[in-house]
């Protein structure tokens, strides 16, 4: 089984961007989420090329996007304040994910095929999660990006897997659902119940959080 990280283990299908956006205006911000998507994916940017990232675990890369983030908003916010907000909420689904994965884990070879920064096993060691899974691919470091083939072949043939046996859990449809499936994997799209699935394609299972994976198991 190949799992997607974020919005993935460490939400309900939800992207960081409304994530950071619902934390923000929490703490008194006032623009709306299109205004401040700019701004987010300017932090997104500026996150990756921090010349220590490879290092950063899952707190301090959320601490250091938010302090890179709010140095772009044109209003004064605390990033203290949201980092801590972010990070409470993710821990929490974490925490709930957490035994979910370990059973799992006994019954499948398990990976996780990410477009990250190149922190992605440091982030999951420290979520406790990284013990889970024989293969963490990180974007930044295999030099492929989902929806890209090659990045979800590298992680097959490292597990030593056909992608007929094997399902892709994943939040973005078109990265992780579309491309897994042009491989002839099994696909499971994690999403709100509200989210309306683009056309084309139907996912073989949908689920709204992490632990109804099992019930599509069985
Ligand atoms: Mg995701």
């Amino acid at each position: 089984m190949l799992f997607d990280f974020g919005g993935t283990l460490d939400a309900d299908g939800v992207h960081w961007s409304p994530r950071f956006h619902a934390a923000y205006r929490a703490v008194g911000g006032g623009l709306d989420f299109a205004a401040f998507e700019t701004f987010f994916k300017a932090s997104d940017t500026a996150v990756a090329r921090l010349p220590d990232i490879r290092a950063l675990g899952f707190r301090a890369a959320i601490d250091a996007q938010a302090r890179l983030l709010a140095g772009f908003l044109p209003d004064r916010v605390d990033p203290g304040v949201i980092a801590q907000r972010l990070h409470a909420d993710a821990l929490a689904i974490v925490t709930r994910n957490t035994p979910v994965l370990e059973r799992l884990a006994r019954r499948y070879k398990l990976g996780v095929v990410s477009n990250f920064t190149g922190n992605l096993q440091p982030c999951l060691q420290e979520l406790g999660l990284a013990r889970f899974f024989s293969v963490m691919s990180d974007s930044a470091l295999v030099g492929w990006s989902k929806p890209d083939a090659r990045i979800f072949t590298h992680t097959l043939d490292a597990l030593g897997v056909s992608p007929q046996r094997t399902w892709m859990v994943g939040d973005n449809f078109e990265a992780d659902v579309r491309a897994a499936a042009a491989l002839g994997m099994r696909t499971c799209w994690l999403a709100p119940p509200d989210r309306s699935p683009p056309g084309g394609l139907v996912p073989t299972a949908r689920i709204a959080r992490l632990p109804d994976v099992e019930q599509v198991l069985d």
